[in-house]
């Protein structure tokens, strides 16, 4: 039997994003098809800017999705006020944070393409209105 889904979804651990992810998920016609999940601190922060060894290993998980499960969209999702970027990074305003990891996705999505330059990459970054996750704003970014 074979199993397939279209889409990987690479997103923040962070259990404040769970509910509007799940909203998201169901409501977005992004996730057509069904979709793997990697979910991990900083989403794509490893990917960009982590040792060799750790971005092998990240791949390591792009590769199940899309060479197993042949996933052919991937949707990197990013948010504000990230824990993992506070720890790395100390940002003098909400939209600095934004930029540094807007420019960490696009690095993120470079490195994936060199290795599957076939698949889409679709970068969202999620704007949390109350800090607690009650209300997430999913916005696409262009390239
Ligand atoms: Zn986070």
């Amino acid at each position: 039997m074979t199993h397939t889904c279209k889409n990987l979804l690479i997103r923040c651990m962070d259990f404040r994003l769970n509910s509007e992810i799940e909203r998201w998920t169901k409501e977005s016609e992004l996730f057509e098809g069904g979709f793997d999940v990697v979910s991990i601190a900083g989403a794509c922060k490893n990917l960009a800017d982590g040792s060799e060894e750790i971005k092998e290993n990240f791949l390591g998980n792009v590769a199940v999705s899309v060479d197993l499960h042949q996933a052919e969209k991937i949707i990197i999702f990013h948010h504000s006020d990230c824990g993992a970027y506070a720890q790395s990074y100390q940002f003098s305003s909400a939209e600095e944070e934004k930029e540094q990891q807007i420019e960490d996705m696009k690095k993120a999505k470079e490195i994936i393409l060199e290795k599957y330059p076939k698949v889409e990459v679709i970068l969202v970054f999620g704007i949390m209105e109350d800090g607690e996750g009650r209300e997430v704003d999913f916005d696409i970014i262009k390239n």
